[in-house]
């Protein structure tokens, strides 16, 4: 099962409102966690599920599936 990449160059927390990541508020398993808002945030792969919800909400598409 393919599990969410995040390309840290493309990402961009100012797109994000309040600069809090969009894809660490939708993921239903928290594989993503910032430690501040604006932060890059990081991406646990191990807790992934795959679900791809990430990839659609990120503003930067910053976040693909491999
Ligand atoms: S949603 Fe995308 S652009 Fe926004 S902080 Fe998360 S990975 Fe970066
Ligand atoms: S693919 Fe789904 S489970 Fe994996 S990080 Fe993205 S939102 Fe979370």
């Amino acid at each position: 099962m393919p599990n969410a990449v995040l390309d840290v160059e493309r990402c961009q927390p100012e797109r994000c409102d309040r600069g809090i990541c969009l894809a660490r508020i939708k993921c239903p398993v928290k594989a993503l966690w910032q430690e501040d808002p604006y932060d890059v945030p990081f991406l646990s792969g191990g807790r992934c599920n795959g679900c791809s919800v990430c990839v659609l909400v990120c503003p930067a598409k910053a976040i693909h599936m491999s």
